[in-house]
């Protein structure tokens, strides 16, 4: 999934509110034609599409803060800029732009669609394909389970259409679906204008799960096939955005469809690590998989996010550069440990050399660098013994303060501020808040730590999930301070 990021924090509810009325309503109507028999199979589908297409719309114009130009970036709030249209990428390769893009390979004996975008833009995706072939849809590719490529499978598949995924796909809807409340909570968190979990629009044909794929692949193995005389490639490629990760080769074009195993955008540092709070992602695995497609050598990437890139030469150096950027931070991190490093000192040392260097907006190093280490060494670092126990640290931060005094800890937390070193005043000033959570000063400490670190995040990698999460924080203690002043 592309993680929803936006700035939309001061997004006022009363767009959300009218966009749950619309939702409601038309959710009303959707249940009276699923319970009426005589409905038939295809003016449901013709309902449900303009369901979609009716929420969709008024998702996008929620999200949608009149910035000029098209989304390039893979946040969220950049790709739902993206207008949807169709566009060309070869004779027989057409893909429809949106969050995600729907990808149609035409040949003489029917289409092969790679990934089917969010399902809020399903209705207004497949107009649109279908204006260009509307031959049947003989396969579906499926680059992996996240929810912004699989959105319009069921729209999509036909009668004996077959659906290629990895084979782990099931095991991931599985997963995804059952934590589905946890990392709602973790998302809204992060992106604060998602309706809460209550309020969400729950309609069964937007839920995860329920697509069953008729031929799987494994890692590092192919399907192939031809249709209509061109040849066709699925490869099992894990490590990416999920263990589910699978890509599509034209060889006799030198096509690369490439889902999200690139990320969102091309090239970047991938995410190994989610903020929202998925698997931890195998880099080992992820470097073996791209020496499998560095040996194809790729002329054309058309990746499910944004824009394709053209260039045989641009394309091997680019994702060589990804691959040895992360064997390189992978190597790293192992040789800390075993030299008996922490993993906050790597995360402090492990940086790119400069003919490695890539964006962070996505995946960040050091944050990749603390995955590798819990991947390798889950999490007891035999640092402290209080790591085995259900006792964390937090739990005499009250007691502590009132032993240390208020005074001192928020002369203390000033002091760190002033030294440039605002993770050691959050420390402090959760200290201090445990005791007295309403403390002015210390959520003047927080904000102001808050800003140090929001400044120095815009300035360096400006990594999108760090920058969101300090925002979203940062408009906590800013609601927790006018609230105190309304006391
Ligand atoms: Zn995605």
């Amino acid at each position: 999934m592309i993680d929803l990021h936006t700035d939309v924090t001061r997004q006022g509810g009363g767009i959300g509110k009218s966009l749950l009325v619309v939702i409601a309503v038309v959710a009303v109507s959707v249940i009276w034609l699923l319970m009426d028999e005589d409905a038939g199979k295809g003016l449901k589908r013709q309902a449900e599409l303009k369901t979609l297409e009716v929420i969709g719309d008024a998702a996008t114009r929620r999200l949608d803060f009149g910035d000029e130009g098209e989304g390039t970036h893979g946040s969220a709030v950049d790709l739902i800029k993206r207008p949807i249209e169709v566009r060309q990428v070869a004779d027989n390769v057409y893909y429809a732009t949106g969050v995600g893009n729907t990808i149609m390979i035409t040949t003489q004996e029917g289409n092969v669609i790679f990934d089917t975008g969010l399902v809020l833009q399903v209705a207004r995706q497949l107009q649109a394909l279908k204006e260009v072939s509307d031959a049947p849809v003989r396969y579906i590719v499926l680059s992996h389970s996240h929810a912004d490529h699989i959105g319009g499978t069921r729209f999509w598949q036909e009668e004996g259409t077959e659906i290629i995924a990895h084979g782990d796909f099931l095991e991931e809807q599985r997963y995804l679906s059952e934590l589905e409340p946890y990392q709602y909570g973790r998302n809204r968190t992060l992106f604060p204008w998602m309706p809460a979990w209550e309020d969400r629009p729950d309609i069964a044909m937007m839920r995860y799960g329920g697509i069953e794929p008729t031929i799987t692949v494994p890692d590092w193995e192919n399907y192939s096939f031809t249709l209509g005389g061109v040849e066709f490639q699925v490869i099992g490629t894990p490590g990416a955005e999920g263990a589910d990760n699978a890509v599509l080769w034209l060889p006799q074009q030198k096509i690369l469809f490439s889902g999200d195993f690139f990320g969102p955008q091309f090239p970047q540092f991938p995410n190994v690590f989610t903020m929202r709070g998925e698997k931890i992602r195998k880099p080992m695995e992820y470097v073996k998989s791209l020496d499998l497609l560095l040996a194809l050598e790729p002329e054309i990437v058309v990746p499910s996010h944004l824009n394709p890139t053209v260039g045989a030469q641009q394309i091997q150096a680019d994702m060589r550069r990804i691959r040895d950027a992360v064997q390189y931070v992978h190597d790293a991190t192992v040789a800390g440990m075993n030299a008996g490093k922490s993993v906050y000192q790597l995360m402090q040392e492990i940086q790119l050399p400069p003919d490695l260097d890539l964006v962070q907006n996505h995946g960040k190093v050091d944050w990749a660098v603390r995955s590798i280490w819990d991947y390798y060494a889950s999490w007891f670092h035999f640092e402290s013994t209080t790591e085995l126990y259900p006792v964390p640290a937090r739990d005499v931060y009250a007691d502590l303060a009132a032993a240390a005094g208020t005074e001192p800890l928020l002369s203390l937390a000033t002091n760190y501020l002033a030294q440039g070193e605002p993770v050691k005043t959050l420390h402090v000033v959760e200290v201090t808040l445990a005791a007295e959570p309403g403390n002015k000063a210390a959520l003047g400490l927080r904000q102001q730590a808050l800003q140090q670190l929001l400044q120095r995040a815009q300035e360096g990698v400006s990594n999108d999930y760090e920058i969101y999460w300090l925002q979203g924080r940062l408009a906590d203690t800013e609601s927790r301070l006018d609230n105190g002043q309304a006391l």
